[in-house]
């Protein structure tokens, strides 16, 4: 069999199958290859090591040489990052053409196994770490108590308790200082719970306990219980010299009045201590049905949203952006959209909230990040010249440290000049801390990349910070613009800002324009650029490029 029908038939039979070159750059690929990726583009002419997760490029490299050394096929296991930021874990062959030095490198879908994997760690009996049962003996715990409370005629509360601002602990003094600090806070409250009551670690920072309630008051019971786990939590926590101060969360469900079964109490005390953490943390929060109707859909929709993430659900709309005076093509603005099964298009106004809160808004950006950088390096290399994209910055990403390296991989993987990228933050993430704020900005003007203010105008509108930052950009607000010509205040305001803007070299974007008559107003006034459903609306990039650079092949 001929080198090529052996590639033609492992196309077939894996999910990923690329010849390489000795250097690693992709000769050719397999259709399903770029739609396991979810790439839109060739994979042709890529280098490998853009598709592999970095800290697994050991792994694929030490498989190549040996390969090349021994001249059998190579086993070992990696991830492959999907849409540029997205991972997905495969398990992996590679072997050397015999006499030629090219590779070809298959793999299998492998995100089962792993997530089993991964299920299995978290549901062993007990948690290496601290000892305590974990999440697999919990249900059959909360049975045990159940059975023990009728039976001696007592009450059973169940307690989620949920350590605030543990992320920022890990992030900050590292994994084996939070370990410790997992470990720490289990010994206290194993020290401030009765031995007949249950704890358990259920997730990298959740403990449930299960307690027997006595006494005719069996609310009163459970406060104080959970008093004095607030208190030992408050008190500093001496962790490799630091003292860390920090706080839990805690729901509550009680058996019989919330539940009769430990599905419905763990789901009840998860929804109580969600409203424990929204109502400000360092609190706890009894069950209540009221608590339902907001919480169920958020706590589902974060499900939805983990899975989508998965699935390469989400995806970028561009809305183009023209110069005023000329409506020549100078830029778009990549806007996240959720392809959610069963739903549509979700717009980012309901999710994007979400993932702030969540945490998620990191692995999100980072991916808008890259896919944008990618999709306009794609355009200019098609053809348009002087064009820029536009990306959204939360303000959490944008605080996140590394968040300078972020930008500047995403501008490097994607070999998009640097001044073609524009980060839109708001003035709050300017204003929260002026000082740090500026010298991140400052790292990321050096590098070449653009700033702009979104919706301008519509917070702190403090005139002097404008001087003190390097900025390129000030977008106003739509609502600026709704109502101009025919408000005069809106006039004041729009003719305003566009002085300004003159004054201290700042480029505007006009966003949100809807009609002719502000176009022309804002036309008269000299704004630079346009962005509305008057001259686009945003699309995906396949329509983008149809009707926005029509004129390439
Ligand atoms: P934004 O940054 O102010 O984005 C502009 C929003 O105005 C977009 O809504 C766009 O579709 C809409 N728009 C543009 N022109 C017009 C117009 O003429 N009329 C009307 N009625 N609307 C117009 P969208 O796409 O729903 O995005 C909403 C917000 O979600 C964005 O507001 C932005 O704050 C956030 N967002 C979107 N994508 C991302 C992202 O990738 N990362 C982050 N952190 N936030 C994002
Ligand atoms: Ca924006
Ligand atoms: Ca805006």
């Amino acid at each position: 069999m001929s080198d090529q029908t052996s590639f033609n038939l492992l196309s077939f039979l894996t999910d990923f199958a690329v010849r390489l070159d000795a250097h690693g750059v992709i000769l050719q690929a397999s259709e399903l290859s770029r739609t396991f990726l979810k790439y839109p583009a060739s994979l042709t002419g890529e280098q490998i090591s853009v598709f592999i997760q970095p800290e697994d490029m050991a792994a694929f490299l030490e498989a190549k040489e040996m390969a090349a050394l021994i001249g059998e096929k190579q086993p070992f296991v990696c991830r492959l990052l999907r849409q540029h930021a997205l991972h997905v874990w495969v398990d992996c062959h590679i072997y050397r053409l015999q006499g030629q030095d090219e590779y070809v490198f298959i793999a299998f879908d492998a995100s089962h196994w792993k997530a089993s994997e991964a299920k299995l760690a978290m549901l062993s009996t007990h948690d290496p770490l601290t000892q305590l049962p974990g999440r697999l003996l919990l249900d059959d715990r909360i049975r045990m108590g159940i059975n023990n409370a009728v039976r001696e005629k007592q009450g059973l509360a169940l307690m989620l308790l949920d350590m605030d601002g543990f992320k920022k602990v890990n992030e900050t003094l590292g994994h084996q200082a939070g370990d410790k600090l997992i470990k720490a806070i289990a010994q206290r409250m194993q020290g401030v719970i009765r031995r007949n009551d249950t704890l358990a670690r259920i997730g990298g920072d959740e403990f449930a306990l299960i307690m027997s309630v006595t006494g005719d008051d069996r609310k009163k019971g459970v406060e104080i219980i959970a008093k004095k786990l607030l208190a030992m939590a408050q008190r500093p926590f001496q962790i490799d010299g630091n003292d860390l101060y920090i706080s839990v969360s805690i729901g509550i469900a009680i058996y019989l009045e919330h539940g009769d079964d430990p599905a419905a109490l763990l789901r009840h005390a998860e929804i109580a201590m969600y409203n424990a953490k929204e109502q400000g943390r360092n609190r706890w929060e009894l069950y209540d049905p009221r608590f339902d109707a907001s919480k169920k859909g958020n706590l589902s929709l974060e499900a939805a949203m983990h899975e989508g993430i998965q699935n390469g659900e989400f995806l970028l709309h561009y809305q183009p952006v023209f110069c005023m005076q000329t409506g020549v093509l100078k830029g778009a603005e990549a806007l996240m959209r959720w392809d959610r099964p069963g739903y549509g298009l979700v717009s980012p106004g309901k999710f994007i909230p979400l993932a702030e809160s969540s945490g998620m808004i990191e692995i999100l950006g980072s991916w808008a990040l890259r896919m944008a950088c990618h999709q306009a390096k794609l355009w200019q290399e098609a053809g348009v010249l002087d064009f820029y994209v536009s990306v959204n910055v939360s303000p959490s990403q944008f605080r996140k440290p590394g968040f300078a390296d972020l930008v500047k991989n995403a501008l490097d993987e994607s070999g998009l000049a640097h001044s073609s990228l524009m980060l839109e933050i708001t003035e709050g993430v300017l204003m929260n801390n002026p000082e740090k704020s500026n010298a991140i900005l400052s790292g990321l003007r050096d590098a070449g990349v653009k700033i702009a203010i979104d919706d301008f105008g519509t917070g702190y509108s403090s005139l002097s910070y404008l001087k003190k930052f390097p900025l390129s950009v000030l977008k106003i607000d739509k609502s600026f613009v709704d109502d101009v010509p025919k408000c005069a205040e809106d006039v004041a305001i729009v003719s305003a800002v566009l002085n300004l803007a003159a004054g201290l070299g700042l480029k505007v974007v006009a966003e949100g324009v809807e009609v002719e008559g502000q176009l022309e107003f804002l036309k008269a006034k000299g704004c630079d650029l346009v962005q509305g459903f008057l001259t686009g609306k945003p699309m995906n990039a396949a329509t983008f490029r149809e009707k926005c650079i029509p004129c390439l092949p």
